[in-house]
């Protein structure tokens, strides 16, 4: 059978991809790696959600170690318009790489379910990932799947974000301010 990691950026999002990957018949795995959502308290709390839809729909998850806030924001400031196109090659290469280190066949994202994300820019850097280092990187367009997913968790009682993740997404979510 077909292994993909897929990596998660919260449970709500998770929750139908998973889904839709097991229909297409594949073994999926999880993996959590997200050090563009800050604060650390905030990731934590994202985090704890996620191991408990993990426990819920019985998906082995992988937690990778650490929280590169540092190596974010390395390739962030100064390119701050660019933030996704960074944040999502720093996501999508380490699940390549956790993807080739655990034996999958393929990985993709649940990024890929979110109206508010960069689909192209989210396609081309899987791609492009994928095309120097393999595995093969899965592309869906799952947006209309998106209120879907968020009613599967509802009943679950698990923390709901309110900003994308990083400390700008939060400054955008609560001002008038678009960061360009
Ligand atoms: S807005 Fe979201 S996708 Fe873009 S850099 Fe911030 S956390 Fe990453």
């Amino acid at each position: 059978m077909k292994k993909v990691l897929v990596h998660t950026c919260c449970a709500h999002c998770a929750a139908y991809t998973v889904e839709h990957w097991r229909q297409q018949g594949y073994d999926v795995g999880g993996l959590w790696y997200n050090p563009n959502i800050h604060p650390y308290t905030e990731h934590q709390q994202r985090k704890e959600s996620m191991k408990s839809l993990a426990q819920e729909i019985d998906l082995p998850l992988i937690v990778a170690g650490g929280y590169d806030i540092i190596e974010y924001f390395r390739r962030v400031v100064g390119d701050e318009s660019q933030r996704c196109r960074h944040c999502f090659d720093l996501r999508l290469s380490k699940t390549a790489e956790m993807a080739r280190e655990n034996d999958f066949n393929a990985f993709t994202t649940t990024l890929l379910i979110s109206p508010q994300q960069e689909h192209d820019i989210i396609r081309e850097t899987g791609t492009k990932i994928a095309g120097e280092h393999g595995p093969e990187f899965l592309y869906a367009d799952l947006r209309k799947r998106y209120s879907e997913s968020r009613h599967m968790t509802k009943s679950l009682n698990l923390y709901r974000q309110q900003y994308c993740g990083c400390i700008y997404s939060e400054w955008e979510r609560y001002t008038n301010v678009k960061i360009e």
